[in-house]
């Protein structure tokens, strides 16, 4: 599948942390063709393994969970009151609409109702509504209708437009944070089809990052890696009225390498071998400045005895809001520069 497709399909799954089912539901038909042995564990973890000429476990991690919401309550008027999961910014949520999804798999659209300004005092117009005071109106005008289409307190939520195809290379979408990670891992294991890698490869498509990289941790206890890399979908500040450290990556500067986050101090000699790997083979690369957040590497890298991670990120503007942009071509990068280093790791050891 190409990789344009690969993340239309993905970025309009639904999968709010805890809830990744549809993303596992569009993954596991395409890594099942590509790796040896694929399987879901406990958290809801898939794994895919694709066994290497040698044991020792390089793992691949990418993030199936997006952030959203969870209905908490329904108002007898048929309004879902909600909690947030995840690091949303207040400012974003009013106004937008939201896809709810039922337990059995249904999805309805909403949207997240305000008032008009005609009724707000000069005050509140000036500050971000607590996500507390906010409702998803789903046009049901009862607490009865709400149940009549299967929508209950428990149910996850999150604010979905679908994916677009922009000119010059450029897609807009919802959760490519970490989506375009997963579809990296899918092409690479494609890019492994027609030869057998040195070490044992298992990407491990993750839940649960958005709430305290949680899914990783569980997956690289029982793949028990000695190299990891996570791959991400990253910030790109690369906008007017940011400069410097704060841009964090630049679209279209290819994959981010990263040194430093507030997860994990990458060992330096990964980071050279990552760059090294790069410029041999062409690929533009740029390294992720120490700042912000922190990613599944974080979780990895104190794994048991400890493993030696890194990541390597696809810059994404307007991460953590619905609608993401970036640039196929960082993506393609990425994956040469993944499946590259997947070539070269063993020499990493010993
Ligand atoms: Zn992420």
């Amino acid at each position: 599948m190409d990789t344009v497709t690969l993340l239309e399909s993905l970025s309009n799954a639904f999968g709010v942390s805890g809830f990744e089912d549809d993303v596992r539901r569009v993954l596991h038909p395409l890594v099942a063709g590509l790796a040896d042995e694929v399987r879901t564990d406990a958290l809801g973890n898939l794994i895919a393994v694709r066994r290497g000429r040698t044991a020792p476990v390089l793992m691949l991690d990418a993030h199936m969970d997006e952030i959203g919401m969870i209905v908490n309550h329904v108002e007898d008027a048929g309004f879902l009151r909600f909690a947030t999961i995840g690091g949303w910014d207040a400012r974003i949520l009013p106004a937008q609409a939201v896809t709810v999804r039922a337990q059995d798999g249904t999805l309805h659209r909403g949207v997240i109702g305000t008032l008009p300004p005609h009724l707000l005092s000069t005050e509140e117009r000036a500050k971000p509504l607590p996500a507390e005071s906010l409702f998803i109106d789903i046009g049901a005008d009862s607490a009865a209708a709400v149940a009549a289409r299967g929508v209950r307190v428990g149910d996850p939520a999150t604010l979905a437009y679908p994916f677009e195809r922009w000119p010059d290379g450029h897609v807009l979408g919802k959760a490519l944070d970490d989506r375009v990670g997963c579809a990296v891992l899918v092409q690479v294991l494609a890019a492994l089809r027609s030869r057998t890698p040195e070490m044992t490869v298992a990407c491990a498509f993750a839940v649960s990052e958005e709430v305290g990289l949680r899914g990783a941790r569980t997956a690289a206890y029982q793949l028990d890696p000695v190299i990891a890399l996570a791959i991400e979908g990253t910030v790109a500040a690369d906008v007017p009225g940011v400069a410097g450290a704060r841009q964090v990556t630049r679209m279209g500067g290819g994959p981010a390498i990263s040194v430093a986050d507030r997860s994990i101090i990458v060992r330096p000699h990964l980071v050279r071998a990552l760059e090294r790997i790069a410029a041999s083979r062409g690929i533009p690369y740029q390294l992720k400045t120490p700042l912000y957040g922190g990613t599944d590497a974080g979780a990895i890298h104190l794994n048991r005895a400890g493993v030696l991670a890194g990541g390597v990120s696809v810059p994404c503007r307007y991460i953590h809001t619905p609608l993401s942009l970036l640039r196929t071509r960082d993506v393609e990068d990425a994956v040469r520069l993944v499946t590259a280093f997947v070539e070269e790791a063993h020499t990493l050891l010993g």
